[in-house]
């Protein structure tokens, strides 16, 4: 599937869906991936492993010569936005980039990886949510092709693409998060924001596995990591909204899903994120108002069947974590027994939310 969209600016998007393979309960539905037109013709994203034929395909038939693309830039590195990359840079000559912190964890460091089977795995994967069957199936290929890739940092609003293009690093969803502001009418998001869904977010527990990996720039966890990342990146989000008179948001999914074109506001769609946040820290709070519990209790009682089946578990868990995470932070929940969660009475976690920046 292929949308176009033309900006008052005289530059065009193009949105080319390619195919995701993890459906059930916690699908996220095709990666939208977008060729950006110019002086030279810039593509963000390509697809999950496999995609990048298929990308160079619909990138022709949407009249463009594959030829004539010059860069691509990685919005995350998460395989349904990276997977792609080894094919396409096999078939046409073009230069990656991601966020700096893409390369950095884009190498295998056995010495120190969490655990043997990650060994040969590159530290972006190390924290993985997925189960181990899952990796086995789906991943290894990925991690070998990854490995081998060829991708330049970008920092902070420094690029090599034209004046009309701005980059914002957004982690909170994955480290290395990256928000793409085009002629301040069109930003392309990755995973964000979402349409219909909330985008997944890290730990701060992750930044212990990676930090040896890290540059020194780095020093604390909220950086790159976890819901206070998250809620920061919404805010700076909202902030460049409120800086457009208007400004279309181009997810990496669910642009278009289930028959339905989803064009959201993004000021509006920030609120609606730091709200659903709010809520289910509020919701586990109300449970744990029966005693102890482990996130996977949490999850049980929180999360309906469908969602926990499969590795829908390990999603709910990961979930439920972030949020318990924050509210140690924030004092409203103390950890027991080293898996369980207690409340301890105080509800400081929505002012936090709110104010937090
Ligand atoms: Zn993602
Ligand atoms: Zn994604």
């Amino acid at each position: 599937m292929i949308a176009r969209v033309k900006l008052s600016s005289g530059r065009e998007i193009v949105g080319f869906a390619t195919k995701n393979v993890y459906g059930g309960a916690w699908d996220v539905g095709p990666t939208w991936n977008y060729l950006v037109t110019g002086d030279r013709l810039l593509l963000i994203d390509t697809g999950r492993r496999g995609m990048g034929k298929p990308l160079l395909e619909m990138i022709e038939t949407a009249s463009f010569a594959p030829g004539d693309l010059e860069y691509v830039v990685l919005s995350h590195g998460h395989e349904d936005h990276d997977g792609g990359l080894s094919e396409l840079v096999g078939q046409v000559d073009v230069q990656a980039y991601a966020h700096q912190v893409y390369g950095m964890l884009n190498r295998v460091e056995p010495t120190m990886a969490p655990a043997p089977d990650k060994a040969e795995i590159p530290a972006a994967c190390w924290h993985c949510p997925m189960p181990a069957w899952f990796a086995q199936k789906f991943c290894p290929e990925y991690h070998k092709d990854r490995k081998g890739l060829d991708v330049l940092p970008l920092g902070n609003l420094q690029h090599p693409f034209d004046s009309g293009i701005r980059v914002f690093h957004v982690p909170g969803h994955s480290p290395d998060a990256l928000a793409i502001l085009v002629d301040d009418e069109a930003i392309l998001v990755g995973d964000t924001i979402l349409p219909d869904i909330t985008p997944h977010p890290t730990r701060e527990q992750f930044f212990e596995l990676t930090k040896g990996m890290l540059s020194a720039a780095y020093v604390e966890a909220q950086q790159l990591y976890g819901l206070r990342a998250y809620i920061r990146s919404l805010k700076t989000l909202k902030n460049l909204a409120s800086q457009q008179d208007s400004s279309m948001v181009l997810p990496g999914h669910r642009l278009f899903y289930r028959a339905q074109w989803n064009q959201l506001d993004l000021a509006d769609r920030v609120d609606e994120l730091l709200a659903h946040h709010i809520q289910r820290c509020s919701d586990i709070l109300d449970l744990l108002k029966n005693g102890p519990c482990t996130a996977e209790d949490i999850s049980r009682d929180h999360f309906e069947p469908n969602l926990l089946e499969g590795f829908g578990i390990n999603m709910a868990i990961n979930e439920i974590l972030s949020h318990c995470e924050l509210m140690e932070i924030t004092g409203d929940v103390a950890s027991v027994n080293k898996s369980q969660f207690v409340a301890t009475g105080t509800r400081q976690f929505e002012s936090f939310i709110t104010e937090f920046s």
